[in-house]
């Protein structure tokens, strides 16, 4: 299906459907991974699932960062999914108003919105033992499950800094993913904590409109140029007219892109993505001081490589101070660095990004026994599934961008897409082999993550000589895919059975209304509701 003509107005979904019931797939979150598992399931006439969606509109991160400047920094023809390619692009990197209409078009048109219950945040997810199905529980009832499928993103939970004094401060402060819109920055004095993928979008957006910018630098990242442009309007009509060519460009997109992956895999590769860095920071900061400030010294590609022309021309301003002392403290009216020196700010934004590796939706996923995903990882030490998708203990639950599904270099779209075929596949399998569960070998998902970090040992992640969200707090990565992404395609083009235990227990959903899973908060919320 094509997409032409992306409406901007919110879409609505059947959000009154309050009653309780029974579906055979529960997806949570509306972003670009909730979704395609729920076209997906359309696709496959598989109409009996549900979406849970905590805002009142689809789209994910792109429907939260409205920070100005946002964009993607993967090409839209690309950064898009397969089944719905959109010839209408107005840029190479499209900003974040035109994909979100993008999502809200494409859902529409797939007709996927009419299963969504909007302004429903889930409460709790638990496997209830004695009914063999997931319940999803929210303030108007929820449902019972026979597959759960979060999707709740891994970028969905904003991280403030913890500073010394920062609940003190007097002014305004806000993160980049929930910008405040309602205030003018025109005349202020501005601190800017944070220097990544946000900050270098949203900084020279509004470096013009303050009196004073400085901007709080941890660790500099490396900038390589944007090819960013218009495209044309015949490139646009060659793309509606011959579909084909939209697809080889897209084609050609990834499998540039795929080059990228190369070099992450063995850091001597990346000489030369440092060397054009390194040239355009020569090129766009003469000041020898400053060029110092913001030059890397890790491994290019160790953390997110950033595309812009127009950070460092914003850092090269009269009014922009590049700070890299480390804040010590935030006092009412003011930010204090290791060197002593107080700057009086009136706004301060966060640009210090999300809960990646804490995976904070593993706390609200009970298993059998009522243990929490959150809490099963952390005994084990790390957050670890099986294609970033299942988990040996949980079963019937298939994580959409689950642990080591992240990308540094390419489409985050792909690797959804690839999960929801699997998942549809699995699904496919336990109904021809007429189970009710389904739940991955402990084994299989050892021996996978043992070559999943043997790979990853050797990587620029991790090897690099930086500090990134890429890591947890053991040092160990479990955010990234270790290399390119069609292995994780062809991995998860069939479901491998042979991974699996299936078992035959009849499922009961009334029951899990009654039920009290041992180990849980319990369902003195579900007590309310009727059976
Ligand atoms: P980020 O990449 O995690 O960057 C956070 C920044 O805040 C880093 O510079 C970090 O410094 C700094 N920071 C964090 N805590 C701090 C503290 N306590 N004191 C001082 N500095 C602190 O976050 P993000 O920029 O929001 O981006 C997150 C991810 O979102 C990206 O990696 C990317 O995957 C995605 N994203 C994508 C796009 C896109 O165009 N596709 C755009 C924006 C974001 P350190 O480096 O020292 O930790």
């Amino acid at each position: 299906m094509t997409v032409t003509e992306p409406s901007s107005a919110p879409p609505h979904g059947d959000r009154d459907r309050a009653e309780r019931r029974h579906v055979k797939v529960a997806i949570v979150g509306a972003g670009f991974a909730g979704l395609a598992m729920a076209i997906k399931l359309k696709q496959a006439g598989i109409d009996d699932f549900v979406v849970f969606e905590r805002a009142g509109d689809v789209g994910g991160t792109w429907r939260e960062n409205t920070y100005p400047g946002a964009a993607c920094d993967v090409p839209s023809h690309l950064y898009s999914y397969s089944f719905a390619p959109n010839p209408g692009w107005s840029r190479s990197f499209s900003p974040q108003r035109e994909i979100l209409d993008y999502i809200r078009a494409t859902a529409r048109r797939h007709g996927v919105l009419p299963h969504i219950r909007f302004h429903t945040p889930v409460t709790a997810m638990r496997w209830i033992d004695s009914a063999n199905v997931w319940r999803i529980e929210t303030a108007d009832g929820g449902v019972t499950a026979q597959f759960l499928v979060p999707g709740m993103g891994a970028l969905s939970e904003p991280k403030l800094p913890d500073i010394p004094g920062i609940d003190t401060f007097a002014g305004t402060l806000f993160h980049s993913a929930a910008w405040d819109h309602d205030h003018d920055l025109t005349g202020e004095t501005v601190a800017v904590i944070g220097t990544g993928a946000s900050a270098i979008q949203f900084v020279p957006a509004i470096q013009r409109r303050v009196v004073r910018l400085h901007v709080f630098q941890r660790t500099p990242p490396w900038v390589i140029p944007r090819t960013d442009r218009p495209l044309t309007r015949a490139e646009r009509w060659l793309f509606r007219r011959f579909p084909a060519l939209q697809q080889a460009a897209r084609a050609a997109i990834y499998w540039g892109r795929e080059l990228y992956a190369w070099g992450f895999v063995d850091p001597r590769r990346m000489r030369a993505p440092e060397k054009l860095a390194r040239a355009h920071l020569a090129r766009q900061v003469p000041d020898p001081t400053l060029r110092a400030k913001l030059t890397p010294d890790y491994t290019i590609g160790c953390k997110r490589i950033l595309i812009s022309n127009d950070w460092y021309p914003a850092l090269t301003r009269p009014n922009v101070e590049v700070v890299t002392d480390g804040i010590t403290e935030v006092r009412p009216h003011s930010v204090v660095t290791g060197d002593g020196v107080e700057r009086p700010v009136d706004t301060i934004i966060c640009g210090t990004g999300f809960q990646v590796t804490e995976f904070p939706a593993g706390d609200h996923i009970y298993g059998p026994g009522g243990v929490s995903l959150g809490e099963t990882w952390r005994r084990n030490g790390s957050m670890e599934a099986y294609l970033g998708s299942t988990v040996a203990g949980f079963p019937n639950l298939f994580l959409l961008i689950g642990p080591n599904t992240g990308l540094g270099h390419t489409s985050m779209v792909f690797m959804m897409e690839s999960q929801a075929n699997y998942v549809l596949d699995a699904l496919r399998h336990v109904d021809s082999a007429g189970a009710t569960t389904v739940e991955v070998r402990a084994d299989a998902q050892d021996a996978y993550n043992r070559a999943l970090q043997r790979k990853l040992s050797s990587t620029v992640w991790n090897t690099g000589g930086c500090q990134s969200w890429y890591l947890d707090a053991n040092g160990r990565n479990t955010s990234l895919w270790p290399g390119y992404t069609w292995r994780f395609r062809q991995k998860t083009r069939r479901f491998d059975p042979w991974r699996y235990v299936m078992r035959y227990h009849a499922a009961r959903p009334d029951a899990a209304w009654h039920a009290s899973p041992a180990g849980a908060a319990g369902p003195a919320d579900a007590a309310d509701l009727p059976a």
